[in-house]
């Protein structure tokens, strides 16, 4: 039997059960290879927080690290094979027999009714996918009215909310449940879709199942400057800072830096933007300013960077840069 077609009957057998596979031939534990853990230590590269399986289907997972790839590819890098070997492996674990034909129309046969079975399996997971789309987003139009309940019944921030205080903020108008800070997030149109919870100690999680993409708080009202950075603490400082006289998007994460500022050029499309990056000294990539110069390239904005303050290990934003210079005293010049 050709290799080729070897490869493709291990790989008809082997799916929806990569999860066993890889624990029974390669050692991998239980969680990594759970498709619902997400960001945990890598079983390849040692990396921390940064792998995540995703689907017993072909056992494809995705390192931020060392990459991404199939169950064959996850083989060769934890028992550092070839991928003949890896194949060969699982192979043998499915019981997998090498047939020869007898003659060339039954190799033909064989080929043809793998690519159907290819096929198939290739239709049931667009299917899984699309089912999997539309309850996303049932779930979060659920989460979209939730939100919209709970900052009705919610009370206004008190002024001496632990994390307030910390980060030297007025209250602004947010709103407070319990000993939790609640900031509205919005998207597309204006459309109130999530509430980010921060806790006294400066937890921060936004509802179950609430949309995270493209989501974003806004402070001020339109202005011919606009500013995008990623977090809440940063865009509530630089809007002090400017005295309140610009307009802020605080897109909620480096990752949601385009997407935002894409939403703000569309509701400010005669306004300058800027995008205030967060300044990542501490990586070995400036993560922060990467992701500036991404998101300024597609939205057409400027990028500004907070001076690095050099005792910081965490890296510098806006926040800090806010504190470093007084704080309440400087938000109220
Ligand atoms: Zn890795």
């Amino acid at each position: 039997m050709r290799f080729q077609l070897y490869t493709e009957k291990v790989k008809e057998l082997a799916f929806g059960k990569w999860d066993l596979i890889l624990q029974e031939t390669s050692g991998l534990t239980d969680d990594e290879v759970n498709p619902r853990k997400n960001n945990m230590p890598c079983p390849c590269c040692g990396g921390h927080d940064r792998y995540s399986f995703m689907s017993v289907d072909d056992g494809n997972y995705i390192c931020r690290q060392c990459g991404a790839g199939d169950g064959f590819s996850l083989i060769m890098k934890v028992l550092g094979c070839g991928f003949v070997e890896a194949v060969e492996l699982v192979g043998r674990y499915l019981g997998v027999e090498r047939q020869t034909y007898r003659c060339q129309a039954d190799f033909l046969r064989e080929q043809e009714r793998l690519i159907e079975s290819l096929e198939a399996r290739q239709l049931k997971r667009e299917q899984a996918a699309k089912e999997a789309a539309v309850e996303k987003h049932r779930q979060q139009a659920l989460a979209a009215q939730k939100a919209a309940g709970i900052l009705k019944m919610a009370l206004p921030a008190n002024p001496e909310h632990p994390y307030l205080k910390r980060k030297q903020f007025p209250p602004f108008n947010l709103k407070q449940r319990g000993s939790r800070l609640l900031v509205p997030l919005y998207t597309h149109g204006h459309n109130l879709v999530n509430i980010e919870h921060i806790t006294s100690k400066g937890e921060k999680f936004g509802l179950k199942c609430g949309q995270r993409e493209g989501v974003y708080h806004r402070f001020g009202s339109p202005s011919w400057t606009v500013y995008i950075c990623e977090g809440w603490a940063t865009g509530a400082s630089l809007f002090l800072m400017e005295q309140q006289s610009i307009r802020v998007y605080a897109a909620m994460g480096k990752g949601n830096l385009t997407a935002v500022s894409l939403i703000a050029k569309e509701q400010n499309p005669d306004s300058r933007l800027f995008i205030a990056a967060d300044n990542d000294t501490h990586l070995l990539t400036n993560l922060g300013l990467n992701d500036a110069l991404k998101a300024a390239e597609a939205a057409g904005a400027a990028v500004m960077l907070p001076p690095a303050i050099d005792s910081d290990s965490k890296g510098t934003d806006f926040s800090d840069f806010y504190i470093a210079n007084g704080g309440y005293a400087y938000g109220a010049q």
